[in-house]
């Protein structure tokens, strides 16, 4: 499996789109973002994109797309999933909503809303409209974390396996810029006990790959756990 997508690979060819001042040009772009209106007609509510990013941030990763809580509070990853996705990567929330080092960007940045109480997916028109430019104003991203099959589909197309398992079983042929992961949601617990490989061989790969980013990167004198 290939560890690139065209996005992934063109971002570092364009780094730094806007010019010299590379933390204001990805405000300048997160603005405009958040300013999107592209898909709203086919949104339950106006647009209201979610992301976290700056020029500085290591790590990034990349869900599904904001749920209706999400939505309300402008705070990703601020429930039970994020509560299980920090002790995965063994970070504390200080440390998980620093966006000098860990920038959030969904493979969709508004609530697609809901069809019989499930999240809709993420709005097609989204990553491919927004993750080129926000990966290129990024330069520093040494580590992209696809979690949950929209953004594998986006990241890795063709190249991820049949199944969601397949995927994330078939992780060193991502390594070392992309870790797809399950997601860490309390409802897919059915999974990670079905696939016990994955807490005992993927997590700790994980933990002490974010640790040393972070602790590679740590001019700000955040603690990290
Ligand atoms: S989902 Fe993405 S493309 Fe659609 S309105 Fe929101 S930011 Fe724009």
């Amino acid at each position: 499996m290939s560890t690139r997508s065209n996005a992934t690979s063109s971002s570092k060819a364009e780094s730094n789109p806007a010019g010299a001042n590379p933390a204001a040009a990805i405000d300048a772009l997160a603005a405009r973002a958040r300013a999107c209106t592209v898909c709203a007609p086919h949104l339950p509510h106006a647009p209201r994109p979610i992301l976290r990013v700056s020029s500085s941030a290591s790590l990034l990763i990349v869900g599904q797309a904001p749920g209706r809580r999400v939505h309300e509070t402008g705070i990703p990853w601020n429930d039970a999933s994020g509560d299980r996705l920090r002790e995965w990567l063994g970070v504390t929330r200080e440390v998980f909503y620093d966006k000098t080092r860990i920038a959030i960007v969904p493979a969709g940045l508004c609530y697609p809303g809901t069809v019989k109480g499930s999240d809709l997916p993420p709005r097609p028109e989204c990553a491919p409209l927004w993750h080129p430019p926000l990966r290129a104003a990024m330069p520093r991203i040494e580590l992209s974390l696809l979690i949950g099959a929209y953004a594998q589909a986006y990241y890795l197309g063709d190249k991820r396996g049949r199944t969601l398992a397949d995927t994330v079983h078939a992780w060193r042929e991502c390594a070392p810029d992309t870790l797809p992961l399950p997601h860490p949601s309390p409802r897919n617990r059915l999974w990670l006990k079905r696939n016990p490989w994955f807490e005992a061989e993927v997590i700790p790969v994980l933990r002490e790959r974010v640790g040393r980013l972070l602790a590679a990167g740590d001019n700000a004198g955040t603690a990290h756990q």
